[in-house]
């Protein structure tokens, strides 16, 4: 008989999976650099954006705030707000991080694709690993970044934006 005490009834109580989503898409345009996940790549064109215009790191924010029904990134960096002008998308990660830590959840993993026609984003994706584990306090195996092209379909295909989606796993704390 499985009574309150249970081994494992306990660590239903206090581990319960969550899980977010995120999406975003931005304008390609001539005259801005290209960021995404907080690499520098180098292009003819860059994402329109109040911000950077990072649109790996804005899923992923988005995604860490729907684990926690907190919102979402529009809440608490408003693109009205001039101090985020031009801003680092990294610090809207660091700050949705902390906003999720503040839940007393603990962040599992993160998945992320960006899909983008141009340019080639291969060799980058380590780099961006990299710097969304480290923005996220996450080991670089529980974070994975790709890349699609969505064979010249749609408007990522004609190359007039880039687009991210991202999931997320939480652990809820009790
Ligand atoms: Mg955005």
């Amino acid at each position: 008989m499985a009574g309150r005490g249970h081994p494992e009834e306990a660590e239903q109580r206090t581990q319960a999976m969550r899980v977010g989503i995120g999406f975003d898409a931005h304008r390609l345009v001539a005259g801005r650099s290209l960021v995404l996940g907080g690499v520098a790549i180098p292009f003819e064109k860059g994402l329109l954006g109040h911000s950077d215009g990072d649109v790996l790191l804005h899923a992923i924010c988005d995604a860490l705030l729907g684990a926690a029904s907190l919102g979402d990134m529009g809440k608490y960096f408003p693109s009205s707000d001039p101090k985020y002008k031009d801003a680092s998308s990294m610090l809207f990660l660091e700050e949705a991080a902390r906003l999720l830590r503040q839940t007393g959840s603990r962040l599992s993993n993160v998945d992320a694709t960006i899909i983008a026609q141009w340019p080639t984003l291969q060799p980058y994706l380590e780099a961006m690993r990299e710097r969304v584990a480290k923005a996220l306090g996450l080991e670089l195996t529980r974070v994975s970044v790709k890349a699609k092209s969505s064979d010249g379909l749609g408007f990522t295909g004609r190359g007039e934006g880039i687009a991210a989606m991202a999931v997320v796993a939480i652990e809820e704390q009790e």
